[in-house]
């Protein structure tokens, strides 16, 4: 598992401080105000369950899926929600988090339905990761990790074909693992 990375780009400890530092940037921005923390399945549930912990607010949680018809390391563009969130999110403030934002599609589709849809009065943005360069919709989240470069990455939720997630740091995955 460690050897089919190229180069760590972020430490578990990297990554544990800017958690930190957006949780607490979160707390401030709520000022005590009850919010929904939506958490985009799979691959953000190891920055969701530190980040929720480093959110000094009450908050509940949700989740969904989002799936994109992709396969490999490129997203198809279709996006479609497989799971819904549970709970009622009308008039709530919804913070939706994810592990990157790539090309924008994934997160632009969400918040929209999660907005006209289920009703979110105020819903904002956390993705970990920000793949700046391959953005094709006009999105920018509202709290940002860390930049990334446009390399494919895997570690800490990140997969590619559901395997490296439980790496404890974000890593540059070697070409040759990924081209067959
Ligand atoms: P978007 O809709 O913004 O193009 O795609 C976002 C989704 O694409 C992410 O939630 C993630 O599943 C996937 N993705 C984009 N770039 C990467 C990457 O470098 N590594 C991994 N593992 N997934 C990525
Ligand atoms: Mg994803």
């Amino acid at each position: 598992m460690h050897g089919d990375i190229a180069e760590v780009l972020f430490s578990a400890q990297d990554i544990h401080k800017r958690v930190q530092a957006l949780g607490r940037q979160i707390s401030n921005d709520l000022a005590g105000r009850e919010a929904v923390v939506l958490a985009l399945l799979k691959g953000s549930v190891l920055f969701f369950s530190d980040l929720v912990r480093s959110i000094d607010a009450p908050v509940k949680v949700d989740f969904a899926w989002a799936s994109s018809y992709g396969s490999g390391t490129t997203s198809s563009g279709q996006i479609h929600l497989k799971v819904f969130p549970e709970g009622d999110l009308r008039g709530r403030t919804v913070v939706v988090v994810d592990d990157i934002l790539d090309t924008g599609r994934t997160l632009d589709t969400v918040v929209r339905r999660i907005r006209e849809e289920h009703g979110a009065t105020d819903v904002r943005t956390c993705v970990l990761l920000d793949k700046q360069a391959r953005r094709s919709v006009d999105i920018r989240a509202d709290y940002t990790g860390f930049p990334v470069d446009d390399v494919f990455v895997v570690g800490y939720g990140l997969d590619y074909a559901d395997r490296y997630r439980n790496l404890p740091y974000i890593g540059v995955l070697k070409p040759e693992c990924y081209q067959s």
